[in-house]
């Protein structure tokens, strides 16, 4: 017997399958899928089989064997390992990429799995002397020599591995050893911060930052986390401790937010016509296998969820699983408690804010077939499910659903591939669809592109008749023609008084990207850039630290221009903070949960904030994008935005969408209960289609007109792109490579005949633009250059770009230059 492996190493020129000889022993528990150690080049390497065959290819006296199995119930499915596949070449990434994303981090670790008896109920599933065996020792042994012991008890061992009747050490271990953590805290009561810094010697400039870090986040962090921020090593927070400036203390760590959670359980509610109508088009294609993917339409508040768990139940009825998707942000216990009251323990929730540990727990969970409903961020979409029937994708038009980094994948995409796979059904929901998936499903002429949809199913009123709320545009223009110089209008303040007196709650967004965080001095207009990146840092009022959001580089606020001595030096703080200090001033006694990067880095600390706010702690919740997602409380009848549209004039030819997006996101925060909602928007372009058509809340008038200029300025959905960003240390080798592949890339396409400008309307059609400077030109000290390409019809443009970077990445004209492919990128700022 001989296994293909795809050995995890990160060269291209490795990757490839290799074969290896299967020692008698393994041979009933190897399958496609398995992860093995195998010896390769002198060491022995993790790797996946990937294919399982009678002979080899290559000499069979110089094959070597599998070292060893890592683990007894294989990770990934035979139908996982083809996607992986398909990803590579699609995203052009190496094989090993796609593999290890689709596997939770905990298995990637290194550490010796040991088995243990499982649940005390389910032995009887053993044989006793099996049992007997394992409980004379300690309880632990390694796989080998179970299997060494009980050869004729093979089948046995496997089923019980699955059933949970036996377990494997991993998990165990990490309960019992990852809990205690170090923590830091600051004294109670803490020094002023100058007193604290006073006493620190002004040559410790990391351990300066340390201690600056910890008051700006007023809240304990470990000491891991606080030593790679600051850069202060761990002796050196530990000698500030000494000093009494910080404590440290072990800590245990944070448990699954669900575990000890009563859900009271929800019965399905009689459908709406509207939602009926959807539920039996969503039904259909579950039932006719083709792995059809639809645009579910509906704006907030008209039922979608309902609809979800109903198709959902259909899926479980017919003993098939089923995947959900939300963005990250919107997996806050409102979201989880909906599914869980549902479906109970059939839920494995997968967040990225749980441990390894608890994470691996929900992954086997699924592996297992304990849980049949899998609900999670991007990565979910690689839950280990046997037969999928449902993969429901909330938000679809969210940019978290793609993966920045290799393999850039987007989950839409890859969801539609494995429904095909699965002969599942793909819903594609939201309120305000990308224009990608809405004019693939209503078949405009555009591009189909990725994940396209087929049929569009719309939702078009709220449930129960309410109405959308009431959004009121005020021109901040002529606030300060009328001598109105706040960040607050005079129509949103007077509306924020009256929810103080009527007791009722208010969310005041705030466009976090278009507010400046960084320091300029205004003698003679130096500002502070990071030594390592073409990149502002950015100010931390609390702490006064300067930091690089890029690369992690921190260093204390000058009090003087570095550049010309001048004290004239100014600070801008985060939007967030800003408005947070206006609010204090103008309403007194006003109670404020401030929601952005800074106060939701801790783990849990956002739906902590979510729960206060829901339990009326306070009386507005400010933030950035953050609380624009799925929130939904029933006293909430005030949503202000505070600046509009400074997302609209970034240079990014989604700018116009994402903001008509997010305006419509937040609008549908407002009444929706008993209690009518009211929203107002202040912005300075009152006219722009993207908010007049928000304003509205008219979708169809925002695509229509967003879709023509698309079509005008060649962007997607009426081409598709590709980004190759190269980077290297010395500029003139950079540029002279870029240049040598951007030539390489033009004759491939040449040679296809498909080398044309866009604007002659050629079926087919690829262009190369560039190589020119990256918008971020250095970062992390290496210049970076990129090249667009753009393209229509029927090419595959991944396929060009990768037989083009052959020769640099494997070939004579490696000179140590890197390639990062971005196909169909979200950004190409
Ligand atoms: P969406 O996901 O589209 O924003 P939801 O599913 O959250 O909408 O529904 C909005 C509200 O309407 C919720 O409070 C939900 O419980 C309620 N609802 C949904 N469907 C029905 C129904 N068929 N009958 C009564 N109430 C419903
Ligand atoms: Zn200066
Ligand atoms: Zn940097």
């Amino acid at each position: 017997m001989i296994a293909r492996v795809i050995v995890d190493v990160p060269s291209r020129q490795t990757d490839r399958p290799f074969d290896y000889e299967v020692p008698e022993g393994m041979a009933g528990w190897l399958e496609v899928g398995s992860r093995v150690g195998v010896p390769f080049g002198g060491r022995v390497l993790q790797g996946f089989v990937i294919e399982i065959a009678d002979s080899a290819s290559v000499d069979r006296t110089r094959l070597k064997s599998v070292a060893e199995l890592l683990d007894p119930v294989p990770p990934l499915l035979p139908d996982m390992i083809e996607l992986s596949r398909w990803m590579s070449d699609k995203y052009c990434c190496s094989w090993t990429q796609s593999l290890q994303a689709m596997i939770p981090a905990a298995l990637k670790g290194k550490e010796e799995r040991q088995i243990a008896l499982g649940d005390e109920e389910s032995l009887d599933e053993l044989p006793p002397e099996l049992v007997d065996w394992m409980r004379s020792g300690d309880g632990l042994v390694k796989l080998d020599k179970l299997i060494a012991r009980f050869p004729e008890h093979l089948r046995t061992v496997k089923l019980a591995l699955r059933s949970g009747a036996l377990a494997q050490l991993s998990s165990i271990k990490d309960r019992l050893s990852v809990r205690q953590v170090l923590t830091v805290f600051l004294p109670e009561p803490a020094l002023p911060l100058e007193e604290a810094l006073a006493q620190v010697s002004t040559r410790a400039a990391k351990q300066r930052v340390a201690l600056m870090l910890m008051y700006e986040r007023a809240e304990a962090t470990t000491l891991q986390e606080l030593a790679q921020q600051s850069g202060a090593s761990a002796a050196s927070v530990k000698a500030l401790a000494e000093k009494g400036l910080l404590v440290i203390r072990e800590v245990e760590k944070g448990r699954d937010p669900y575990k000890d959670r009563q859900f009271a359980r929800t019965k399905p509610l009689p459908l709406t016509e509207g939602q009926q109508e959807v539920f039996g088009r969503i039904v259909d294609a579950m039932e006719d296998g083709q792995g059809r993917t639809m645009l579910l339409h509906g704006v907030t508040g008209s039922g979608k969820t309902e609809v979800y768990l109903q198709a959902i139940q259909h899926c479980l009825d017919q003993a098939r699983q089923a995947i959900v998707l939300v963005p990250e942000i919107s997996l806050t216990p409102q979201m989880v408690e909906r599914f869980k009251g549902r479906f109970g323990n059939a839920v494995a929730v997968l967040h990225s804010r749980l441990s390894n540990g608890e994470r691996f727990d929900e992954w086997r969970k699924i592996r297992s077939g304990k849980a049949q409903v899998a609900i999670g961020a991007r990565s979910a979409i690689f839950a280990p499910f046997e037969r999928i029937g449902l993969i429901i994708i909330d938000e679809e038009h969210e940019s978290s659903y793609k993966q920045e980094e290799s393999p850039k994948y987007h989950a839409r995409e890859v969801a539609v591939r494995r429904a095909k796979q699965h002969g599942a059904a793909v819903v594609l929901g939201s309120a305000t669809p990308s224009l990608e998936s809405f004019a693939a499903a209503s078949r405009s002429a555009a591009q189909a592109a990725p994940g396209a949809p087929s049929a569009l199913l719309p939702m078009p009123h709220r449930v129960g008749g309410r109405p959308m709320p009431e959004v009121e545009v005020v021109d901040m223009r002529e606030e300060l023609r009328a001598g109105n110089r706040s960040m607050f209008s005079r129509r949103l303040h007077e509306a924020l008084l009256e929810r103080l007196e009527r007791g009722e709650q208010s969310v005041l967004l705030l466009n976090r990207r278009g507010y400046s965080t960084f320091v300029m001095c205004r003698s003679c207009g130096h500002t502070a850039t990071c030594p390592h990146c073409d990149i502002s840092l950015t100010f931390h009022q609390k702490s006064r630290v300067l930091r690089c959001h890029y690369c992690g580089h921190a260093e204390g606020a000058p009090a003087s221009c570095p550049a010309c001595g001048s004290e004239h030096i100014r600070y801008f703080g985060t939007g967030t903070q800003r408005v947070e200090e206006e609010l204090a001033k103008l309403f007194p006694g006003m109670r404020v949960i401030r929601m952005d990067v800074d106060t939701t880095g801790e783990k849990h600390a956002h739906e902590r904030l979510l729960k206060r706010f829901g339990d009326r702690e306070a009386d507005v919740l400010l933030g950035t994008q953050m609380v624009a997602k799925g929130l939904d409380f029933p006293y909430v009848t005030l949503v202000g935005v505070i600046a509009a549209d400074t997302s609209l004039h970034l240079p990014d030819f989604r700018a116009a969408e994402k903001t008509f997006q997010l305006l419509t996101q937040v609008a549908g925060r407002a009444g929706r209960h008993e209690l009518e909602g009211e929203v107002v928007i202040q912005t300075y372009s009152p006219e722009h289609y993207a908010i007049t058509t928000a304003q509205r809340h008219d979708y169809a008038s925002f695509s229509a007109e967003e879709l023509r200029h698309r079509s005008m300025m060649g962007y997607p959905p009426y081409c598709r792109l590709v980004l190759v960003t190269m980077s290297h240390e010395g500029l003139p080798l950079l540029a002279s490579v870029s240049e040598q592949f951007a030539m390489e890339l033009k004759e491939l396409a040449q040679h296809q005949g498909v080398l044309a400008p866009l604007s002659t309307g050629l079926a087919r059609a690829l262009e190369v633009l560039g190589p020119v400077a990256s918008p971020i030109s250095r970062m992390k000290d290496r210049y970076r250059f990129q090249c667009v390409i753009k393209y229509r019809g029927s090419i595959d443009a991944a396929a060009l770009v990768r037989q083009a970077l052959r020769p640099f990445t494997e070939g004579s004209q490696q000179k140590g230059v890197l390639f990062s492919v971005d196909v169909d990128p979200q950004m190409i700022l």
